[in-house]
């Protein structure tokens, strides 16, 4: 059981090593989704802030002490941070709960994986290695220098805010980035607790990461406008993403977006029903569809459609709504006022559509385990792909069962949305899934699972769910830059007034 203490606990935000109120001395409120009530007070960064902080980190990656460390000795402050991870996981788990009102089964799980991240990329950060390039000049070395794009900004989401701070956390580090961070207004409390509990214990110079909490266009703005932020790793929605693309390319950052999704969970005919049923409830009712994942239009093959779609609502029917502090509850609260707002207006929209809710499709009172911010678990039927509730991310437990024929059609309807983050595919057919895996346009395609995802495979979006990748070894390259060396070993003669080429 989480300890709702009445009293608002008061956080400052961590800058340059030092805790410290915002510059405006205000604060704004943090609800708990699930009381309804207010629970912390979060600094309200400005632009003030954010030039601090971004001082800060470039004096850091300048002339600190970290550009002086080893590409070793920072791998194991990167196994440090996972250790203390590992101490802290629970009490971290229980402030995102708090704060975004997910499940604590869903984020324990989270913050348990997390140090995973850490030690992977602590383990890369003394394997970054340049080349020596052969050039066509006998009398020259050429070698090209790995080296750490610079001071980042990172602007992250409420729903899984750890773990997607983590994923970009741990490489910048590895490359010997500084950075600072923005989360969400909604969900900061679990990243000041990480500052205090993690990074100022890990010996991380003062300066080398960095937050300021507060509003998107508020401190968001003025963080990806920095002339002194080098990169921008942003997760959250597409048109914020969009925006966050635009204008950090008035001054040429690098930039990776992790944005939003729509994504086909397919169920052949062949799968085994069981575990596709249990794959579709996942897929869109686990984080009370609140992943950027989440499998909400469900493609299934008309030969098993009614079938399926009986024990698909028999199963969600059955999910226990309540506190998400509490291992036994399945399905929690939207997290945020504006955000049950809108998948409440989704479902009106589906239903103006034509849709067939033949499940849930409202608020979800005490009496059913719910209260404030509860949507019931939601089935939508006779959804054609056309539909907004089959095109637009609705954030929530939303689900469109959309019918197919064959793998001609899912695979139409499937690549029929301007998303691509991820896919789902349910078949005992080996060359079903490998055509299936093949020819879906998403960055991710599971194949009789769903939601998997781990440090070491790349992770992000084809078309508008994003640019570039997260995890893996891949996603060091969004964090170095090269630099061709090339050393003259013989005489400087030649004509000056045209470019040396190699004859
Ligand atoms: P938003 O796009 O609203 O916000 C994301 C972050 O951007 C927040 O920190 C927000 O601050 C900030 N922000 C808002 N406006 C600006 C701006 N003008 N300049 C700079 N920063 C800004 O997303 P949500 O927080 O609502 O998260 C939900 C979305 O995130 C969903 O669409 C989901 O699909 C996506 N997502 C994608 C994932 C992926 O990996 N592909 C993973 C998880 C979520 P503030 O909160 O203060 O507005």
């Amino acid at each position: 059981m989480l300890d709702r203490v009445a009293k608002l606990k008061d956080y400052q935000t961590y800058i340059d090593g030092k805790w410290v109120d915002a510059a405006s001395g205000k604060t704004f409120q943090t609800l708990d989704p699930y009381t309804g009530s207010a629970w912390a007070n979060i600094p309200e960064c400005d632009g003030r802030d954010v030039d601090i902080a971004v001082a800060a980190a470039y004096r850091a990656f300048e002339t600190g002490p970290w550009p002086q460390l080893t590409p070793t000795a920072r791998g194991k402050i990167l196994r440090r941070i996972a250790g203390l991870i590992e101490k802290h996981a629970e009490h971290l788990a229980e402030i995102e709960v708090r704060d975004n009102g997910k499940l604590i089964s869903e984020m324990l799980a989270q913050t348990k994986y997390l140090p995973e991240w850490f030690y992977y990329y602590g383990g890369l950060a003394d394997k970054i290695q340049g080349a020596v390039v052969p050039v066509d000049r006998p009398d020259h070395f050429n070698y090209v220098l790995r080296e750490p794009i610079g001071v980042c900004a990172f602007i992250t989401p409420w729903n899984s805010p750890l773990m997607l701070t983590g994923w970009k956390l741990a490489p910048a580090l590895a490359a010997g980035c500084t950075v600072v961070i923005k989360p969400s207004e909604y969900t900061s409390a679990s990243l000041l607790e990480f500052m205090r509990l993690v990074v100022a214990e890990a010996d991380l110079p003062p300066g080398v990461v960095n937050v300021v909490t507060g509003y998107g266009a508020v401190a968001g703005e003025p963080l990806v406008t920095h002339p002194k932020i080098a990169k921008v790793a942003f997760t959250g929605g597409t048109a914020t993403g969009a925006r966050v693309n635009e204008l950090a390319a008035k001054t040429f950052k690098k930039v990776s977006l992790e944005l939003g999704g729509k994504s086909p969970n397919i169920v052949f005919d062949d799968c085994i029903l069981e575990d596709a049923v249990s794959g579709a409830i996942s897929g869109i009712f686990a984080a009370t569809g609140q992943t950027c994942i989440a499998g909400s239009r469900l493609l299934v093959q008309e030969s098993i459609h009614d079938v399926f779609v009986e024990k698909l609502v028999a199963m969600a029917r059955e999910a226990k709504l309540g506190d998400p502090g509490l291992f036994e509850t399945q399905v929690g609260p939207v997290t945020t006022p504006p955000q049950y707002q809108k998948v409440l207006s989704y479902i009106d929209i589906a239903k103006g559509e034509g849709a067939t809710c033949v499940l849930g499709g409202g608020p979800a009172g005490k009496d059913e385990g719910g209260g404030t911010y509860f949507v019931k678990p939601t089935i939508f039927t006779n959804v054609d792909n056309k539909m907004r509730i089959a095109q637009e991310e609705v954030f929530g437990p939303v689900l469109s069962v959309i019918k197919f024929t064959d793998e001609e059609d899912a695979l139409r309807i499937a690549n029929d949305i301007a998303y691509g983050l991820g896919a789902g595919v349910w078949t005992q057919s080996i060359k079903r899934a490998y055509t299936m895996a093949r020819r879906i346009k998403a960055g991710t395609v599971w194949v009789n699972t769903y939601r998997a995802v781990s440090f070491t495979m790349p992770f992000g979006g084809y078309k508008a769910s994003g640019l570039g990748r997260e995890n893996g070894i891949e996603t060091m390259d969004g964090y170095l830059q090269s630099k061709s060396v090339w050393i003259n070993n013989g005489s400087g003669g030649g004509n000056p007034f045209i470019m040396k080429t190699a004859s």
